[in-house]
């Protein structure tokens, strides 16, 4: 199969979705004719919201992107490019601390598939201390979210911490 370049893959767990992650999304959108939002699964972490749950919310805040669509995957994230037919990774860079692990990942990466290159994206700078993991906390111990995340995400975002923490 002839990967397309102007296919790009957005991998993540987006658990959930954010504004830094939206905002690689939006130029994501328009550098790449078609860009994927591929939701994986992260073995190492259990997430709040289940695979269906994070597609439907992506799945929403997408819909000004014309060229922009959601899937999941599970497995390794190259065999995910491939199957869409991508010649391009894309990932968000935060800070150094991402950009080390990310250079390992994406050479490992290029050892498991050598015609898919990662391309990275630098986070702006008013979402670069986002992180999916520290917006659960905050939802967790009560904070206030609407700063970081489309509505419809913060009030499920919300309403998800309030019924684990009364569970
Ligand atoms: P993963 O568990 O694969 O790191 P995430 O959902 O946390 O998945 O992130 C998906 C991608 O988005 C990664 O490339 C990550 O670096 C990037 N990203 C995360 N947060 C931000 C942010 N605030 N700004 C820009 N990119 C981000």
């Amino acid at each position: 199969m002839t990967l397309n370049p102007g296919t790009a893959v957005y991998t993540g767990t987006f658990d959930p979705i954010h504004l830094g992650h939206l905002d690689i999304i939006a130029r994501g959108s328009n550098i790449f004719e078609r860009l994927v939002v591929g939701v994986g699964i992260n073995p190492d972490k259990s997430p709040f919201f289940d695979m269906a749950e994070r597609i439907a919310m992506i799945g929403d805040v997408i819909k000004p992107y014309p060229n922009v669509e959601v899937q999941g995957f599970d497995g390794l994230a190259v065999t995910f490019v491939r199957r869409i037919g991508a010649r391009v990774m894309l990932r968000g860079l935060r800070s150094a601390s991402d950009m080390e692990a990310e250079f390992t990942m994406s050479l490992m990466n290029l050892n498991l598939d050598k015609e898919i290159e990662t391309v990275f994206l630098m986070a702006m700078e008013p979402y670069s201390h986002l992180s999916s993991t520290l917006l659960r906390q905050i939802a967790t111990f009560g904070g206030v979210l609407d700063k970081f995340l489309p509505p419809l995400v913060s009030a499920a975002l919300q309403k998800r911490a309030r019924d684990r923490t009364t569970r």
